[in-house]
Formats: structure tokens, C-alpha cells, sequence
């Protein structure tokens, strides 16, 4: 998709999951909520450098949050 708003639509880039913030993630949030998922399932939020503790800290405050890890080492982990 090509839009003319977004500075680059380089596909490799992934964008932090924070309200309005387009900075590039760095760090992946594995998180799972137990009234909606079964235990082995993991939903990720991005964040980049800047939100990852804000972002872990509204899944940490839930007990959602199980493992935050760089996107470097999820990627590896993944494939
Ligand atoms: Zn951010």
C-alpha cells in the first residue's frame, strides 16, 4: 500500500504499538490474557525504546505480561 502520510513504507520496519508514536521497535512485549487465551498463546505488542516500560507496566499491571525481548532475538526465536 502506498500512502502518501506515511514517511516510508519500508516492510521491514515495525513501528512501536504506543498510542501515536512512530518510532521504530526495538523491543517485543509477549503478553497473554488469561479470560481470552489459552495459556500457551502470546499476543505481542512493539515498542520502541522509549514505551517499553510504559507499555510493560500496563501489561505487567494486568499479569498479562510474560517476556519482553529484543526484536532481534523474537525474530530468531520465531524462525
Ligand atoms: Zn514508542
Amino acid at each position: 500500500m502506498n500512502s502518501p502520510d506515511l514517511p516510508s513504507s519500508d516492510e521491514s520496519t515495525v513501528i512501536c504499538s504506543a498510542k501515536g508514536c512512530r518510532a521504530a521497535a526495538v523491543w517485543v512485549l509477549a503478553w497473554n490474557n488469561p479470560k481470552l487465551h489459552t495459556p500457551d498463546r502470546r499476543k505481542t505488542w512493539l515498542a520502541c525504546d522509549e514505551h517499553r516500560e510504559h507499555l510493560s507496566q500496563f501489561l505487567g499491571l494486568r499479569g498479562f505480561l510474560k517476556d519482553v525481548v529484543t526484536l532481534e532475538e523474537w525474530e530468531a526465536s520465531a524462525r
